[in-house]
């Protein structure tokens, strides 16, 4: 088994660190392949049906990426000239090259929601319709869990108001799910009851579930057989993709019961740091597996704090102008969370005199 942490460092920078097990790479190495442009993949087919039951919905469909996968989902939804109502700091926004203009023409209306989570309230003042002036709504996109707001989740309640009430005006709804089994493991309730109502939902094999690359869309037969092509001329015919699917497929069927460890990391995390001179965050909003927090009173910036930490043999990045986010996933155990802390603890008490200077 490679040593899943090189040099040693204790990696918190995101669950996208994560590394295919054994078992995975044991099932990458036998897969069975064929070419999947044609549909010839019996391992990327399996993976298809196996998302698609997980979820309650009829396809979907195997991407390389997340970007790529909410992308394709937007495309399926919208044309050219549309408007999207999303969160103001949603990945769909700040990380994915304005992908939504670029490649669907449309416009991102934002709105800025306590912790990441659009209620039907704020979206319904923002709507617009089709008029010698406006550009229609066609579709929103809910981030859950929210990645900037520190893995938050939407209360179960909330999504089905914006579902329902969305449908009702003929506008479609997508979940941006990257880490949604996230979700489901702090709600405790299956992922498909969370996208019962949603027309699309995108989600991340490569993060949490520790799958080495891969995302899916799921949706109707016929929204994914549309998206089938988007994938194709976005560049994601991926022929032999079986031995990632192999992967996959362990992941999205055995990973998701290991979670419920990453997000008491979190929150070790998160009480420990609470503690600590110059850190600020409330333990009781780390619901997930993400925990970010204000180090403004450190006297650092995040790129210094950053630097302070990789030579203590911590890696974490800085998100914003004043915040570290570390992010807990199966390849860090608890004892390495207590030397993350311990390296934070030692920062922190020894800034002021630096500081002072
Ligand atoms: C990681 C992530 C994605 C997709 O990222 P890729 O790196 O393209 O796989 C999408 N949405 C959210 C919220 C994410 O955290």
């Amino acid at each position: 088994m490679p040593d899943p942490h090189p040099a040693g460092y204790i990696d918190l920078r995101s669950d996208t660190v994560t590394k295919p097990d054994q078992k995975m790479r044991a099932a990458m190495a036998s897969a069975e392949v064929g070419d999947d442009v044609y549909g010839e993949d019996p391992t990327v087919n399996r993976l298809e049906q196996r998302a698609a039951e997980i979820f309650g919905k009829e396809a979907a469909l195997f991407v390389p990426t997340g970007t790529m996968g909410n992308t394709i989902a937007i495309k399926m939804h919208t044309r050219h000239g549309e408007e999207v109502i999303c969160e103001a700091r949603s990945h769909l926004v700040d990380w994915e090259l304005s992908m939504l203009a670029w490649f669907s023409g449309c416009l991102a209306r934002t709105i800025s929601a306590d912790r990441g989570i659009l209620t039907w309230k704020q979206i319904v003042g923002v709507i617009r319709t089709k008029g010698p002036h406006n550009a229609p709504t066609t579709l929103i996109s809910l981030e859950n869990t929210h990645n900037m707001w520190g893995g938050s989740v939407y209360p179960l309640a909330v999504i089905d108001e914006i579902c329902a009430r969305s449908h009702e005006r003929g506008i479609k709804v997508h979940i941006d799910g990257a880490r949604i089994f996230n979700a489901s493991v702090a709600l405790d309730v299956p992922v498909s009851r969370i996208a019962r109502d949603a027309d699309s939902v995108m989600f991340c094999l490569s993060k949490a579930l520790g799958a080495p690359a891969g995302s899916l869309v799921v949706g109707t037969s016929e929204a994914i057989a549309e998206g089938r092509l988007y994938r194709k001329r976005l560049g994601g015919g991926m022929r032999q993709a079986g031995v990632l699917a192999a992967a996959g497929l362990i992941a999205l069927e055995e990973s998701p019961a290991g979670l419920p460890r990453d997000h008491e990391n979190a929150r070790f995390l998160a009480l420990r740091l609470s503690e600590l001179p110059g850190i600020e965050i409330d333990p009781a909003g780390v619901e997930t597996n993400i925990v970010i927090f204000d180090i403004s009173q450190t006297g650092l910036s995040p790129r210094e704090f950053s630097h302070e930490l990789k030579s203590r043999g911590v890696l974490a990045n800085g998100v914003g102008a004043t915040s570290i986010r570390m992010v807990t996933h199966r390849d860090v155990t608890r004892a390495q969370c207590e030397r993350a802390v311990a390296a934070v603890t030692e920062l922190c008490t020894r800034v002021p005199a630096t500081a002072a200077v």
